[in-house]
């Protein structure tokens, strides 16, 4: 069941609001003679107290109310009908001695008196949100500040003129009455503008408070029908009182059963009312305007002066609590911002540089190339890829920790061989990069060998360090890939002479129709059907269930056997082979999906990740082939994820807008490899995303106090700040997954849970959840 949230008034509040019209109506007919007997009037009036009640009683009953809430409402429907019970009464005093009078019973009085003082706890047991320091002191001001201009009103109105009042009703109980109604009117609207309520609804508290403030006022009014004793103030009282109730009970009657039904009502937000925080600078003019007024009659306007002033202390005294406070959380919004921009500029460093050496890495390197090269002058750009040899040899005879510190060592002295103007990269391992821009990269490269040459001392070792640099010059139209592709067959040229360095000539490319076989061979192998996909989960922490898997395709070629992706998708990207493959995996992808669906309902994976390379996203056709893919195996959109690296979409353009379509589909976005690119936190404003994978190289370091741990919480942050799902990648072992818990991960992928396996495999993996033997 749906429930509907509509602003039409509820059967009972229209019938309450029918009761009040004729009250109202009857109070204008008979204003200057009676026209029936007076027991008419009382009709409706007590008419709009039943609907009210029985609103009230009706809630209590009948709906699903939280264990605060209900105590409120109960207490409430008490209350209403003991004051209803006090209207009864009242009618009859009205009319017991023949000729109709205002004049009250005890017994009425009581009633009423009792109702108020049970609204009153009923108020005060409402749970309200926990305030700090200040804002309790605001609180207090403002609370001071409306009562006392509340006092000071009901001097100046009611309490002046009690005469009045018990000439008219034979006693000063009702005058108390309506002065406490109206003070409770203010505590109400106090409570939730200030505090904030829980468990109750606002509206309905701000529906009670409009009851209490509009019938106390009705009811002030008292003197003025001296003369008319047939009327009575109650015919305007009890008609506001009782259908603003009635009122106020549907408003919380259809927030409860939204909330129940999921439906979250637009203003069910227990939040505090902006508006009414006005309150007590209302109180400090109407006070004003008091005095104005009371100046005509100096007698009266003494005590009017004191009240002005007393309310314009408090009112002063609290600008002053607020303004500390408003200064206090700058302050804090300063540090936040602060901290923030320096964890991203921690995490731009740690993503653009090695964490051995604090050299720039591949990443970084590669992008200035590119705009090296942009810039017009490629002929002056060169590039130097430098090998250590025997490194591994190293390492394994001395250890790990000499071997980083022959790399920090090796990274130092490359520097001092290089000039100021060229980028010194390292890219993994034992491998640096040089970039120049103008040096002449053959004298360079002299001097970062004999530099490396010179003996260095480790631990009592003596070692020497010999290296093969291979170097490429920069051309019209070159890239980075290119020139680091050809700056590596001038390294290997240069490692298998063992000249220590060489320049390229495209006569070493010769191994580049291996690239080119590679390529044929793709071709064929699509042409063949020799891709395959594998699985592989991804989990939920903490319990390890599946909830979705990400699909890695493997290439069985029939004579090289099983080639991985990291080898043929380069060069698939490379020949645009990687269109009519990229499409191929998502179509199988998608069917593998549907099927699993259909084989094991709920028990299937939710989603499917489709690894998607730049070069696709690119493409013009990209979103048809989506669109085509899920229509035809029937996969409904929200279960795809396509995954993206930062790189693909830095640029924006296409790729961007390609993405934002897809989302607005339901097909989900996830940033592979994430803090690896060299893109910033930005990103995450301007890509549309909802999943961030977070890199296997952050979630290797998660056990270890460093940089990397702090990234990956920081992450989580933000993540969850953005309301984005994360994925931690390449979990391994159960160290990492309890401490990826225990950040706040809640999705992770990983050797540990599973290793990519093929759909069949995965199926069995299934089945036990399902108990039934069926097959995808
Ligand atoms: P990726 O998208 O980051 O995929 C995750 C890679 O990490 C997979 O390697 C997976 O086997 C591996 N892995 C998962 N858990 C662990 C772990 O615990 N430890 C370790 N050491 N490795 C783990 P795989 O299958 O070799 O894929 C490599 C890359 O090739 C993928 O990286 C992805 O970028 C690309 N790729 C794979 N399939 C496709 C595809 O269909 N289309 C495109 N465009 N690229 C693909
Ligand atoms: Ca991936
Ligand atoms: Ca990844």
């Amino acid at each position: 069941m749906r429930v509907r949230i509509t602003e039409r008034p509820g059967r009972a509040t229209r019938l309450a609001l029918v009761c009040a019209l004729l009250s109202f109506a009857y109070l204008v007919a008979a204003w200057n003679a009676p026209i029936v007997a007076p027991v008419v009037g009382w009709i409706a009036p007590l008419g709009s107290v039943a609907v009210g009640v029985y609103a009230t009683v009706r809630l209590v009953v009948s709906t699903p109310l939280g264990q605060a809430s209900r105590r409120f409402w109960r207490t409430m429907a008490l209350a209403a009908g003991c004051i209803g019970v006090g209207a009864v009464s009242q009618m009859f005093d009205t009319l017991a001695h023949g000729e109709p009078t205002q004049v009250l019973s005890d017994r009425t009085s009581a009633f009423d008196l009792f109702g108020l003082v049970l609204m009153i706890a009923a108020i005060l047991l409402v749970p309200v949100n926990r305030l700090s320091r200040s804002a309790w002191a605001t609180f207090g001001l403002d609370a001071g500040t409306v009562v006392a201009g509340g006092a000071l009103f009901s001097w100046y109105f009611a309490i002046r003129n009690v005469d009045d009042f018990e000439a008219t009703t034979g006693s000063a109980l009702p005058l108390v009455a309506t002065v406490a109604t109206g003070f409770l009117g203010v505590l109400v609207l106090l409570r939730i503008s200030f505090a904030g309520v829980r468990e109750v609804h606002p509206g309905s508290l701000q529906l009670l408070a409009l009851a209490a403030l509009t019938s106390c006022s009705a009811a002030a009014l008292s003197p003025t029908l001296a003369d008319r004793p047939y009327l009575n103030t109650s015919f305007l009282a009890f008609p506001l009182a009782y259908g603003f109730l009635t009122a106020a009970v549907e408003r919380q009657r259809r927030s409860t059963l939204a909330a129940l039904d999921g439906v979250v009502a637009k203003d069910a937000a227990p939040r505090a009312r902006r508006s009414l925080y006005v309150l007590p600078y209302l109180a400090v003019a109407a006070t004003d305007g008091l005095l104005l007024h009371s100046l005509s009659s100096p007698a009266e306007s003494g005590p009017v002066i004191v009240g002005a002033v007393v309310l314009t202390a408090l009112v002063s005294a609290r600008q002053l609590v607020s303004f500390r406070e408003n200064g206090r959380l700058l302050r804090r919004l300063d540090t936040t911002v602060a901290d923030l921009r320096e964890s991203e500029n921690r995490m731009t460093f740690q993503a653009t540089h090695d964490g051995l050496t604090g050299l720039v890495n591949r990443a970084l390197l590669a992008s200035r190339i590119d705009s090296a090269l942009a810039g017009g002058g490629a002929a002056e750009v060169a590039m130097a890829l430098i090998d250590l040899d025997d490194f591994k040899s190293v390492n394994d005879r001395l250890g790990h920790a000499v071997g980083d510190t022959l790399l920090v060592e090796a990274a130092a002295r490359i520097r001092e061989a290089t000039g100021a103007d060229d980028t010194v990269a390292r890219l993994g391992g034992d491998e640096f990069a040089v970039l120049f821009r103008g040096a002449d990269p053959a004298v360079a490269a002299e001097r970062i060998l004999a530099s490396l040459d010179r003996p260095l001392r480790i631990a009592g070792d003596e070692l020497r360090i010999r290296a093969s640099v291979g170097i490429a010059d920069g051309w019209a139209g070159a890239d980075s890939n290119e020139l680091t592709r050809r700056a590596d067959v001038a390294m290997y040229a240069a490692k298998s002479s063992g000249e220590g360095w060489a320049r390229f000539d495209p006569a070493m490319d010769a191994p580049a129709a291996d690239q080119a076989r590679l390529a044929a061979g793709l071709r064929d192998g699509l042409g063949r059907g020799d891709f395959r996909l594998l699985y592989q989960p991804i989990v939920s922490l903490p319990g390890g269930q599946i909830s979705g898997v990400e699909a890695l395709v493997r290439w069985h070629d029939p004579e090289r056997g099983v080639i991985p992706p990291d080898r043929f998708i380069p060069v698939a990207e490379r020949s645009g082979l990687i269109m009519p493959l990229g499409r191929w995996v998502l179509r199988e992808a998608c069917r593998q999906a549907a099927a699993w669906r259909a084989s094991f309902g709920a028990a299937a994976p939710s989603r499917m990740s489709v690894n998607v390379s730049p070069r696709q996203l690119d493409e013009p056709d990209f979103v048809d082939d989506v669109v085509a893919a899920l229509a035809d195996s029937g996969l409904p959109a929200e279960c795809l994820v396509i995954e993206v690296t930062e790189t693909a979409v830095f640029h924006g353009g296409l790729a961007v807008s390609s993405l934002a379509a897809l989302r607005s589909l339901g097909v989900r976005v996830a940033l592979d490899d994430f803090g690896t690119g060299q893109s910033s936190l930005g990103l995450l404003l301007t890509c549309p995303v909802d999943i961030l994978k977070v890199d296997k190289s952050f979630v290797d370091g998660v056990t270890e106090p460093g940089d990397r741990a702090v990234i990956v919480e920081f992450l989580a942050q933000v993540a969850r700040g953005l309301d984005l799902d994360t994925v931690a990648e390449g979990v391994e072992d159960a160290a990492q997954a309890e401490r990826l818990v225990e950040l706040g991960y809640r999705k992770a992928q990983g050797y540990l849970f599973s290793r990519p396996v093929p759909g069949a495999e995965l199926a069995e993996q299934l089945r036990p959840t399902l108990g039934v033997a069926s097959f995808a």
